[in-house]
């Protein structure tokens, strides 16, 4: 399983694609990627190989300078169509990847449906989705707040990719036990769950730690921890060749 993420001005979906086909050694049942584009989230996710993926879009105008790609190893839920990522929300505004599990799913979605929620697909992910989107609504608080909101409650082992309709310049992100590693280029950052991704692109990366929350914009980088405290990423110098 894997993640790869884009935000820059270069088009996101080669770098999602050939990002995810570098990612394939990790193994997945199932593959998928969101283009941000003018208001809408498009979303494209089948089960197999990351080439039937590549098949799905050759119909489609890929055009996009933030995206988001995700390979599924399916822990809750068959592989399907249905539980391949990236999840939308109840109100079609966020749009989620996540690698890894999520531990006490069960009662956050309990609580959802007493709340009218109801769920397309079987995961963890897309309850840990709604919980956010949820927080966020119910609270009134940004959406930066009811990450660090969710994130605080969730236990289990998460790297999430996050989008929302509301925000064409921002990716945000965060880890938990599940890897992470943000390139800095000029004015773009390339997201991976590890760096063989970016590697051709840049060799200065941030390797996020548990409990980070990153909020990326083209030009910014800005990392917090769920306390709400800003912290210095720290820029390591790659030492790798193609
Ligand atoms: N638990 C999630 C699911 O079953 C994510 C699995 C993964 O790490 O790919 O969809």
């Amino acid at each position: 399983c894997g993640i790869v993420g884009y935000i820059g001005h270069n088009q996101a979906f080669p770098y999602l694609l050939d990002g995810l086909k570098k990612l394939e050694y990790r193994g997945y049942d199932s593959a998928g990627i969101a283009l941000h584009k003018n208001g809408a989230i498009q979303v494209v996710k089948k089960t197999g190989k990351v080439a039937v993926l590549e098949e799905e879009f050759r119909s489609q105008n890929t055009e996009s300078t933030l995206g988001i790609g995700h390979t599924r190893w399916a822990t809750h839920g068959v592989p399907c169509d249905a539980n391949a990522h990236p999840h939308s929300s109840k109100s079609g505004n966020l749009v989620l990847v996540h690698n890894g599990i999520i531990e006490n799913y069960a009662s956050l979605k309990e609580e959802l449906i007493q709340k009218g929620y109801s769920f397309n697909s079987e995961t963890d992910s897309e309850v840990l989705l709604n919980f956010i989107e949820d927080i966020h609504i119910n609270n009134n608080c940004s959406l930066e707040e009811a990450i660090r909101i969710a994130l605080k409650r969730v236990t289990g082992a998460y790297v999430i990719l996050l989008l929302s309709k509301d925000y064409p310049d921002t990716l945000f992100a965060a880890r938990k036990g599940s890897p992470l590693v943000i390139g800095i280029g000029n004015g773009e950052h390339f997201l991976g769950s590890d760096a063989s991704p970016m590697l051709e692109f840049t060799k200065e990366v941030v390797y996020i730690n548990d409990y980070e929350l990153a909020i990326i914009n083209p030009d910014q980088l800005i990392l917090k921890n769920l306390g709400n405290e800003t912290l210095t990423p720290y820029v390591q110098k790659l030492d790798m060749e193609l």
